[in-house]
């Protein structure tokens, strides 16, 4: 840990290689840890799938290092790109196969380091329905994604640390925008509609936009994390039931916010200080949604403004390339969607970013790959202005310390002590201290705050999962009784909810059906 914070004062130099940095707009950097960077962006190509296998699908995309090239089956044009990384995950047996592993290890680990030296960080996955996205950032099964990936070894990072002069508190929240409405996924549904008003962003002053009344869990270990994650996801696949869909129509955010309280002495005085990162995962609505909004109705209005998310992620991304590439300042449109409002920071803002544009590697989706490919190309314009988040404690010991290594240097001084200069070291010392004092007050109160918000955590959790077992969607198979399994076209979402038939008779459909569109299971004994 020491070293990790050793590199948070230092951060001038270092930059990784790949990163490439940049002069924004003419602006020098002036604060000793700010740090420009563009937006790393990698491609991945997913497998075939069994429907592409059965029909023999042509492969028109292929990699080669950082290559990624496209042949088009009607124009027989080749178009060439090249992009950070890019990762073929089409043939296992390929000795440039990238794993889920490979592709957490190159992505997502760099963010996880940002992370712990203060910065925010975000890694967002773009491309059409079925290309992978949810593959990438969350997994299945044994195949885990990022998401779980990062978690997992936050932890067992934080377990490794020895330093007892460093403590780090995590608090977890997932949502979901569907329809420009903010779904809070932690959160029992009926709670929310009871609260009749659906989420809003506000824009704090400093901290930038986030979305009020949103509920952010302390987790204390990955195992907290999994049990959120899970009771989550078996919320999305609640809504998503019945709904054609709706998961390819809607993004999925989940954020982690890591507080690193360091304490440091100086002349014996102990003080405390904090950095403070946002983590951003976000999993973006099928891309291809952008262009079709033929249909009518009801389904217009949702679809076009499903659309406006992209649509406006996408000239949020454009407006950020045009101002990268003419270093004059434009507008950018965050605040016309609830998406690019909330990436605002994650955008063209203060964070290390990262985006992974998925690809399918069949020929029928050629038109789509194509558009996805321009689209990540523009985004690698894209330069961040990211800094290390920390609280006036460090700057005001960082000044302490140095104050008080002049009072030494003059007092230790072959001149003789100059008393005036003395009087004034000493003036300066007493009233960096008494500041630092009554801010480490307020700190000291709001990690009683944090405490209880611990214990409320434990009780809330306990809570939904409760809420859910009475709805009958457990998380365990009890062999002895029938059990009834959702399925969705979403892979991510299908068997998810498991409906447990107790004994005696159970009604399945909608209670308020005048149609009799349900039936009646008849359990009669249990073994
Ligand atoms: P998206 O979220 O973009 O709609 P999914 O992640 O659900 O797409 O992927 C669609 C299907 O393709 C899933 O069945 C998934 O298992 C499979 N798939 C996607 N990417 C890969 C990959 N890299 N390796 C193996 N299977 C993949
Ligand atoms: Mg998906």
């Amino acid at each position: 840990m020491a070293w990790l914070l050793k590199t948070i004062f230092n951060l001038k130099k270092s930059v990784e290689p790949l990163v490439r940095t940049h002069e924004v707009l003419g602006q020098q950097q002036h604060s000793q840890n700010l740090e420009n960077s563009a937006v790393t962006v990698a491609v991945r190509l997913r497998p075939f799938n069994r429907m592409e296998k059965k029909d023999k699908a042509v492969q028109v995309v292929f990699m080669k290092n950082k290559e990624t090239v496209i042949h088009h089956p009607v124009s027989k044009q080749t178009h060439t790109f090249a992009y950070d990384f890019s990762f073929c995950s089409v043939d296992e047996s390929d000795s440039e196969f990238a794993s889920q592993q490979t592709v957490y290890e190159t992505l997502a680990r760099p963010l996880l380091e940002r992370a712990f030296e203060g910065f925010n960080t975000c890694l967002f996955a773009y491309g059409q329905t079925g290309s992978g996205k949810s593959y990438t950032m969350m997994g299945f099964g044994e195949q885990a994604g990022v998401i779980p990936r990062f978690c997992e070894e936050l932890f067992s990072r934080l377990s490794a640390i020895q330093n007892p002069e460093v403590t780090c508190h995590l608090e977890m929240s997932y949502f979901e925008v569907y329809n420009e409405k903010i779904h809070d996924l932690l959160v029992a549904r009926e709670e929310q509609s009871q609260k009749g008003m659906p989420l809003r962003v506000r824009e704090h002053p400093v901290h930038g936009p986030y979305v009020e009344e949103l509920s952010a869990h302390v987790v204390s270990s990955y195992r907290d994390i999994q049990v959120w994650l899970e009771l989550g996801n078996k919320q999305r696949a609640t809504a998503a039931t019945g709904m054609n869909d709706k998961s390819s129509r809607s993004h999925s955010v989940f954020t982690l916010i890591m507080t690193q309280t360091k304490t440091e002495f100086v002349e014996g005085e102990e003080h405390d200080h904090r950095i403070t990162s946002r983590i951003n995962l976000v999993d973006l609505a099928g891309s291809e949604r952008c262009k079709t909004a033929k249909t009518s109705g009801d389904r217009l209005r949702e679809g076009s403004s499903i659309n406006k998310s992209l649509l406006t992620l996408g000239k949020v991304i454009y407006a950020l390339s045009e101002q990268a590439l003419t270093k004059r300042k434009c507008f950018i449109p965050y605040r016309d969607s609830v998406l690019t409002w909330l990436l605002k920071e994650s955008l063209g803002g203060n964070s290390k970013t990262t985006m992974i544009a998925t690809l399918s590697p069949a020929a029928s989706n050629t038109e789509e790959t194509l558009s996805t490919l321009r689209y990540a190309q523009q985004a690698r314009m894209i330069i961040n202005l990211a800094k290390v988040n920390e609280d006036t404690n460090a700057k005001l010991i960082r000044d302490l310390k140095a104050e008080v290594e002049k009072l030494r240097s003059a007092q230790m001084s072959s001149q003789g002590v100059e008393p005036e200069r003395v009087r004034g070291y000493q003036q300066e010392i007493t009233a960096l201290r008494s500041r630092l004092l009554s801010q480490e007050r307020q700190m000291a109160e709001s990690s009683r705050a944090w405490r209880e918000k611990l214990e409320q955590a434990e009780v809330r959790k306990r809570e939904e999962a409760e809420e859910l077992q009475r709805a009958a969607v457990t998380f365990q198979v009890d062999n002895r009784l029938p059990n009834l399994v959702n399925l969705n076209e979403d892979p991510q979402l299908s068997e998810m909810l498991l409906y447990m038939v107790r004994e005696g008779q159970t009604m399945v459909g909608k209670c308020k059906s005048h149609l009799g569109c349900h039936f009646y299971v008849t359990v009669s004994s249990v073994a």
